[in-house]
């Protein structure tokens, strides 16, 4: 936490260090649930969707570290998802779920299914990735903004491409837009971090399979630039008042704070009144070869680092 201030001699509520396309939608769907995941970082139990998304990404990793062009076929793409899940399945994330057999198989197999898709969606052996689980970083104001991008590429005529997995499922045209402040704030991440925007941002939603291309612009990373103070500022209020409102809705089905959320009859709760905190879950166990490509464009990129501890 970066910040405690007061406010008309109370204490207010610690600022989250940075926000990142997950903690912005997370504060626009419900500022209480935000309040207890970023800020009383109450714990959450694991969730078998996010945890075979977390597989997902680290089998689609290991294809491009580990897997040369030429060779990355969907028979290698499955040994790597093999070599994924021995290296995940007795960290905490996975344990947690407490699959018994058939859960698992059938965990497995739907990740399997994701992983086959991704090919309908693009040839890996046609890609030229210069970073993976890309971590950028860039100030804005006051607010630190960071994000991981999955995949960095060089496209056909050195332009920047951002690529980004989707292993839920794809928003329909209503939502279609809201989805892409994700994009743009990778966009953004991009211009700030490397000194170039990217000239495309796809996300590969693999369920289906379908791919949604967005083209950033000046105004596109304007207006991210516009939306993320708005909510940065929205949060310091929030903090400085204690104020984080529960926000009901279809999600409130998949949250783990029910329990202590006034629009289900529970009671507020403070990270120090929930009890003690929960021991820290270890970070996962990391890729050890990343991709390096002598035609990097100048600046030269960041070397690639890893999604960071869930
Ligand atoms: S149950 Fe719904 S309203 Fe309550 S904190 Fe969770 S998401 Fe917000």
């Amino acid at each position: 936490m970066s910040q405690v201030g007061s406010t008309l001699g109370r204490v207010s509520l610690p600022l989250p260090r940075s926000l990142s396309p997950s903690k912005v939608a997370s504060f626009k769907d419900c500022a209480l649930a935000f309040r207890y995941s970023v800020i009383d970082h109450l714990p959450e139990p694991p969730s078998a969707p996010a945890s075979k998304g977390t597989l997902v990404h680290r089998a689609l990793e290991r294809l491009f570290s580990q897997v040369p062009a030429g060779h990355r076929t969907p028979a290698a793409a499955m040994d790597q998802l093999d070599l994924a899940w021995s290296d995940l399945r007795f960290h905490p994330e996975f344990a947690g779920l407490a699959l018994d057999q058939e859960a698992e198989t059938e965990f497995r197999s739907d990740a399997a299914r994701l992983v086959a898709n991704y090919f309908e969606l693009e040839d890996p052996n046609q890609v030229r990735a210069v970073g993976i689980e890309l971590m950028l970083e860039a100030k804005l104001g006051a607010m630190r903004l960071r994000g991981v991008i999955d995949r960095l590429d060089l496209g056909p005529d050195g332009e920047l491409v951002i690529t980004d997995y989707k292993t839920g499922r794809a928003p329909g045209i209503p939502f279609e837009n809201s989805r892409l402040g994700g994009v743009h704030f990778y966009a953004f991440l991009c211009q700030q971090a490397l000194g170039r925007r990217p000239a495309r941002v796809q996300l590969l939603h693999l369920g289906e399979p379908l791919a949604i291309v967005s083209v950033p612009t000046p105004q596109s990373i304007r207006g991210l630039q516009g939306r993320a103070s708005a909510v940065w500022t929205a949060v310091e209020r929030a903090c400085a008042s204690e104020d984080f409102r529960p926000r009901p809705s279809r999600l409130c089905d998949w949250c783990a704070f029910q329990a202590h959320c006034p629009a289900f009859g529970g009671e507020l709760v403070t990270a120090a009144s929930a009890g003690p905190a929960p021991l820290t879950t270890p970070a996962l166990p990391t890729n050890p070869e990343l991709p390096t490509n002598p035609a990097l464009p100048t600046p030269a990129l960041p070397t690639g680092t890893h999604r960071p501890a869930l």
